[in-house]
């Protein structure tokens, strides 16, 4: 139990609302406002409580919105000090007061994201405390380019079928490009994670699609029924006709870092799933242009303001691909996989496997994606897979 450190009246700023009827059932999380320039999440998720509550509509389970980054939200920045979704490592949170008796903020030296993460952790946890079945964390952002939304997730079987019912493309393995996601923290505390880019920040459109995809998932996750509530239906009008034309599932294979100083510009108009050739020039840093590295689609072109991430590059995965890896993964395979040659187990770290390359060169990175294990390092000839954390509610394993 984790006990409330968060400055007397902060909880009421970060709430956006909370619905239920007293129904025992699954909790679902939406939080927005994780960048404090990107608000469409929370306005979505006022508009979806305005609705539930004008029409009472029936809810097993409990809906609660929750702000991630206040202060940059007032401020209208998408950071204040630091990039809020990338300071979630466990190792650092088990180091936060919060976690400690009689703990206190530590004032004057910490970041303004360092209060707000204390303050996040507070709330998060309080609902996950008070959760009596399965809980789903959805994580609402916008983006700098036009396109349409998608969704993002740790490739768990709970996280994939929760994101299935978005009716939105599916996009894996962001997170092996980038540590300290608040998603991959809630994650490995067993809960089901989903993330959503909804469309430019700016655009009012962006609001539409996160509510949309609000709808769907409380029904994704077994919360409302969809004969109560004529928006599901609508949501998944819009959504699948947003999404028509595009790559179901698409897995992020490279990542383009932006470094303080490297002058990174965008070559103007790259859209959001814009299928792009290698070698062509993405855009311009001091080095000269930027060439894509491979043929694929290119995703979060960043156009402007803050970030380290100039663009990353997915290639789609059929969906066949994911069926035959559910039933791997069901069979338990990844039990065995060190038994393969040139796999052995880490002699420390539970759940990791370590990957000689050159021995174990026929067989590449994705069949450890396909039993559910993610990258962690690369040193030199050797690779480090971990298996990302099973969703433990309801004993069920991914
Ligand atoms: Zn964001």
């Amino acid at each position: 139990m984790i006990r409330d450190n968060s400055p007397e009246g902060a909880t009421d700023q970060r709430l956006i609302g909370t619905y239920d009827q007293g129904c025992q059932g699954p909790t679902l999380v939406c939080l927005g406002g994780v960048h404090g320039n990107e608000p469409a999440g929370i306005h979505a998720a006022k508009r979806v409580f305005e609705t539930l509550t004008k029409r009472r509509i029936p809810i097993r389970g409990r809906m609660v919105g929750l702000i991630g980054n206040v202060e940059a939200l007032r401020q209208g920045v998408r950071h204040v000090d630091v990039d809020f979704n990338r300071i979630w490592m466990s190792e650092r949170i088990s180091k936060l007061d919060i976690f400690k008796p009689n703990g206190h903020t530590s004032g004057a030296t910490a970041s303004v994201e360092d209060r707000e993460q204390m303050g996040l952790l507070s709330s998060l946890h309080r609902v996950f405390d008070e959760a009596d079945d399965e809980v789903f964390v959805l994580d609402m952002h916008t983006m700098s380019a036009d396109g349409a939304p998608f969704a993002l997730f740790g490739d768990t079987l709970p996280n994939r079928r929760f994101a299935s019912g978005l009716h939105a493309p599916l996009i894996l393995g962001l997170e092996e490009h980038i540590d300290g996601v608040v998603l991959d923290y809630v994650n490995s505390l067993g809960h089901v994670t989903v993330g959503i880019e909804g469309g430019r920040h700016e655009d009012p459109r962006s609001i539409d699609y996160i509510e949309a995809v609000i709808w769907l998932a409380l029904v994704s996750a077994g919360m409302i029924r969809e004969a109560d509530a004529p928006e599901v239906a609508q949501a998944r009008a819009a959504m699948t006709a947003i999404s028509r034309d595009l790559p179901p599932v698409v897995e992020v294979c490279y990542r383009h870092p932006i470094e303080d100083g490297d002058a990174f510009q965008m070559t103007p108009g790259y859209r959001n799933f814009q299928a792009v050739r290698k070698g062509e020039v993405l855009a311009h840093d001091k080095n000269g242009p930027v060439r894509c590295p491979e043929d694929g689609y290119i995703l979060l072109p960043f156009y402007q303001g803050l970030g380290n991430d100039g663009f990353f590059i997915g290639r789609e995965v059929k969906v066949g691909w994911l069926k035959v890896s559910s039933v791997l993964r069901r069979m338990r395979l990844d039990a065995v996989v060190h038994w393969l040659p040139g796999v052995r187990r880490h002699p420390t770290l539970k759940d990791n496997l370590i990957v000689n390359r050159s021995r174990a060169k026929w067989y590449a990175l994705e069949i450890f994606h396909l039993l559910g294990f993610r990258k962690r390092r690369v040193e030199g000839d050797t690779l480090v897979v971990g298996r990302r954390k099973p969703n433990l509610a309801n004993g069920r394993r991914s």
